[in-house]
């Protein structure tokens, strides 16, 4: 068995003025990652980013999303649907985008 390496991961992020600590490690449930706002931090899987970390950095774009929805203040206007729509909008269709720098192509 192939032996899996710890991808690499910032331990924050800054947004709008806040850091916000970034945690590789458990997650409830089988999410990717989560952002929580009571004290601000996100949690990226451990178990699940390990064995595919070529999708950490758009988990952590997801999140960081969230993070900014709430310092924003959207929040107070999106229902929790909205903005896990947004959210994968971002993560699907705009975090690609962002790639083509790196591409070579
Ligand atoms: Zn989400």
């Amino acid at each position: 068995m192939a032996r899996k390496t710890k991808p690499n991961v910032p331990d924050h992020i800054v947004i709008g003025g806040h850091t916000i600590p970034v945690v590789f490690g458990d997650v409830d449930g089988d999410d990717w990652g989560e952002f929580k706002s009571e004290p601000m931090r996100i949690d990226l899987n451990a178990r699940r980013h390990t064995e595919h970390p070529d999708l950490l950095d758009s988990t952590l774009f997801h999140e960081a999303w969230h993070a900014a929805a709430e310092i924003s203040g959207l929040t107070e206007i999106l229902t929790g649907k909205q903005e896990e729509a947004i959210a994968k909008c971002l993560e699907r269709l705009m975090w690609p985008l962002l790639q083509w720098r790196g591409s070579g192509e």
